[in-house]
């Protein structure tokens, strides 16, 4: 049986996130099976602003994502339809960690495949036409500095064996 993620959060943060499952349930079912088999707990109760999180959620591993208050605070983004695209994100992630495949590819790679199932489940609950514009901006964004980091990454591990 399919169990959703049990969620810690307000009423209102447990109302839209439900209403987020809610629409995936009825227009992107593979990704709603995916998110009820790998996340377990959704958190947002942690103040992430004083951590300076920049992020809108967090896989935190273990099957648990943590939802910041840079999200859940913006009145224009916390909407089913913004949140289905971020748990598609964040379940890519903990099939990542799930399986170990994080270990084993390129950051930039499966940020990539979290991106490309996170715009696919916002065409298919219909999000606004900002949402998925802005969605293929932070992508491009991401993904260019992860994979520059990747590169720096491996200079240094090149540099550190000669
Ligand atoms: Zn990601």
């Amino acid at each position: 049986m399919l169990r959703r993620p049990s969620i810690k959060g307000s009423h209102l943060i447990k109302r839209i996130v439900d209403e987020a499952l809610d629409i995936l349930e009825k227009h992107d079912p593979p990704h709603y099976v995916m998110i009820c088999q790998n996340i377990k707990l959704i958190n947002a109760t942690k103040d992430t602003h004083k951590e300076g999180i920049e992020v809108f959620a967090l896989m935190l591993g273990n099957g648990k994502v943590l939802l910041t208050n840079k999200l859940y605070n913006d009145q224009q983004r916390f909407t089913p339809q913004y949140l289905a695209g971020v748990l598609t994100h964040e379940a890519i992630h903990a099939i990542d960690e799930r399986y170990k495949f994080i270990y084993q590819a390129n950051p930039a790679k499966r940020e990539r495949i979290a991106f490309e199932n996170q715009l696919l489940a916002l065409k298919l609950v219909k999000a606004p036409l900002w949402v998925i514009d802005e969605t293929l901006e932070i992508q491009r964004q991401y993904v260019k500095k992860l994979g520059i980091d990747f590169i720096a990454a491996h200079i240094d591990e090149m540099e550190r064996k000669r």
